[in-house]
């Protein structure tokens, strides 16, 4: 089972802590969310399992943090200022503004129940082309359209990783192929964001970028795209709602070669199937546009440097068949909040108990979970099983994120940890002054075992692994 809709995993994330409204105590900013104790712990994971399996898992992957704001010119040369558009539409009868090519995902503002330019009143305007990549002025300016002065914030993490190229190749000494990772905030000034962390003006990706000889990127692209899969099943996705989805020409990016994105079944409860898929990551072949576009050398059919700027050639020597050359570059790119928002909605599962009360769980991996044990006294008011509680989260706490929680009775409690998809509860009864020993309670089966609290760590530890 997973979530019915996304609205359920809106309302648990703000119940239970994971994800709340950005600025709410100011009436919201469209579209902006803040993670809460439980959410920044989910995507913490979510961000660690990618770096691991890529970064520490491998031989031939580096990791780089790169700057938000960069030299305008970065985004000169990638093409961002020319070409990052959306194609943007007025309606002037309901005065929404939308974007042309994703009407079927939003509403008229005044016939909810039809989507933009399908009621008889509506009046789109043309379609205009609208910049996504925010502005901001760096330095101490006089004005503020200052052309000196004008900088934007990232609309992707991939091109501190091209500029950079020559840096980590010279410093880590590697050679083809080899990869580059990084995850950190990215901006773009979306005309339509919505549907809850899934579109947002500001985000996270976790992008790597992997270079390789020409001559063997279609077959790596391959392999990137049936790896990533294999990732996304591992934290614990169903292949059910995944699938590939091939970009058209008209489709791809400018510097793309081809891309295949990878589907989530985000959308479960619209009727058409078709319709219940949305993006979760992109893997594009980028060729060897970037580095080329950011290198001194390059010319056009005239004779002339594509880049009069740049003070760096981003070739690569190849010293087995002695030539240079521009690597191709493979791209895997994923955004942190709609990983975590699919985890969220695969890992929601309904159960009902004996008194027939329907309740949740949330079947999260042990390894993203944000807490690995709550530790429960049966009786809060019996200072000799709360101290013996204390003691046994602090004395797991080293080993793996552990709470101890009295604050209801051990239904409630039980409930609540099932509800955060908290793996297992440790129960300490009157029993356990007498025979050393705890109940450990486990969330999916709701099955119970007695163990020893000398062994306590070692049990929990092989299950969660
Ligand atoms: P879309 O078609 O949904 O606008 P995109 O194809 O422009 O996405 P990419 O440029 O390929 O997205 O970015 C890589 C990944 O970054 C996406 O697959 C997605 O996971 C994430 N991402 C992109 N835009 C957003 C956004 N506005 N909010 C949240 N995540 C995003």
């Amino acid at each position: 089972m997973s979530a019915p809709n996304i609205e359920t995993i809106v309302s648990l994330s703000k119940r239970r802590g994971f994800v709340f409204p950005a600025s709410d105590i100011y009436g919201g900013l469209g579209s902006s969310w803040d993670y809460g104790p439980l959410g920044v712990e989910l995507a913490n994971n979510i961000k660690k399992s990618w770096w691991n399996w890529l970064v520490y898992e491998r031989d031939d992957i580096e990791g780089l943090d790169s700057s938000i704001i960069q030299n305008r010119l970065v985004w000169k040369y990638s093409g961002h200022e020319q070409t990052f558009h959306d194609p943007l539409v007025d309606c002037r009868t309901c005065k929404g503004r939308f974007r042309l090519d994703k009407l079927q995902d939003v509403q008229c503002l005044n016939h909810p129940d039809v989507h933009p330019g399908e009621n008889k009143e509506c009046s789109l305007t043309e379609a205009r082309d609208f910049n996504l990549m925010f502005r901001t002025t760096m330095g101490a300016v006089s004005t503020e359209d200052d052309p000196a002065a004008l900088a934007y914030l990232r609309p992707e993490t991939a091109q501190g990783i091209f500029i950079n190229f020559a840096n980590v190749l010279n410093t880590s000494r590697r050679k083809l192929p080899f990869g580059v990772a990084q995850i950190g905030k990215a901006f773009r000034n979306e005309v339509t964001p919505g549907n809850f962390i899934f579109r947002t003006r500001e985000f996270e990706q976790m992008e790597m970028e992997y270079f390789c000889r020409p001559e063997d990127a279609g077959r790596m692209h391959q392999e990137w795209i049936d790896g990533f899969q294999e990732w996304i099943q591992e934290l614990g996705i169903s292949s059910e709602n995944l699938k590939l989805y091939e970009q058209t020409k008209d489709e791809l990016a400018h510097y793309s070669e081809r891309t295949v994105d990878v589907l989530y079944r985000y959308f479960p409860e619209r009727e058409d199937e078709e319709k219940q898929w949305d993006e979760l990551m992109g893997i594009a072949n980028r060729t060897d546009y970037d580095l080329r576009v950011h290198s001194k050398k390059p010319e056009d059919a005239g004779g002339k440097r594509i880049n009069p700027d740049s003070t760096e050639d981003l070739s690569y020597f190849d010293p087995q068949t002695n030539e240079r050359l521009y690597p191709y570059v493979i791209e895997p790119a994923i955004g942190v909040n709609r990983t975590l928002l699919a985890v969220m909605m695969d890992a929601y599962t309904e159960k009902t108990n004996d008194k027939g009360e329907t309740r949740v769980i949330l079947k999260l991996k042990p390894e993203l979970a944000p807490i690995k044990v709550a530790v429960l006294p049966l009786a809060k008011n019996k200072a000799e099983i709360v101290d013996m509680a204390k003691t046994i989260k602090r004395s797991l706490q080293p080993s793996m994120r552990a709470v101890y929680d009295d604050t209801g009775g051990i239904g409630k409690l039980y409930a609540r940890q099932d509800e955060i998809g908290t793996p297992f509860c440790v129960t300490v009864d009157h029993e356990s002054l007498v025979d050393n020993a705890v109940t450990v309670r486990d969330r999916d089966t709701w099955e119970q075992e007695r163990i020893g609290i000398d062994v306590l760590k070692d049990y929990l530890q092989k299950r969660l692994a």
